[in-house]
């Protein structure tokens, strides 16, 4: 018979997925987004990535691109991520475009306590518009 090692219990909640996630799944915001059960507008779907407008948008253009994989933060990204990670970044100077960012825009993907991330779902701001943005981080910066 096949030993069971400690880790198994956590591990036990929906196949090979810990407990802890498996409840990170199921009350995260961004996941009810991604699963359609909170309505966003969307501004790019596939299989992997959404994006969507910010619900408090920032400059006229605002809009996140998030892989549908629940992912709490850059800090906890590995290497299998990626694949998604990159093609949020290859597809946003497109899709800025698109939302009439013609010129450029600031893509932003606050992490963590320090980051001041609020919403623990990895999701990168695409943020811009017709006029340059203010500077990338206010005076009170230390
Ligand atoms: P953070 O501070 O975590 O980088 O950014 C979270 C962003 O998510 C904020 O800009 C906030 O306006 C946005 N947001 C929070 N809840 C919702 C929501 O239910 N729908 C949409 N579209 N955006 C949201
Ligand atoms: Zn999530």
């Amino acid at each position: 018979m096949k030993k069971r090692r400690d880790t198994d219990k956590a591990h036990a909640a929906v196949g090979d997925m810990p407990a802890h996630k498996d409840q990170a799944m199921t009350d995260c915001i961004f996941c009810k987004i991604a699963r359609g059960e909170i309505p966003a507008k969307k501004v790019y779907e596939d299989d992997e990535i959404l994006g969507f407008h910010d619900i408090n948008p920032q400059a006229s253009v605002h809009f996140m691109l998030i892989p549908k994989k629940h992912i709490a933060s850059l800090a906890d990204a590995g290497v299998d991520d990626a694949p998604v990670l990159g093609r949020m970044l290859a597809m946003s100077g497109r899709l800025a475009r698109e939302q009439g960012s013609a010129e450029g825009f600031r893509a932003i993907i606050n992490t963590g306590r320090i980051g001041r991330q609020d919403v623990m779902h990895l999701h990168m701001h695409i943020i811009g518009g017709a006029q340059p943005l203010g500077r990338m981080l206010p005076a009170s910066h230390g």
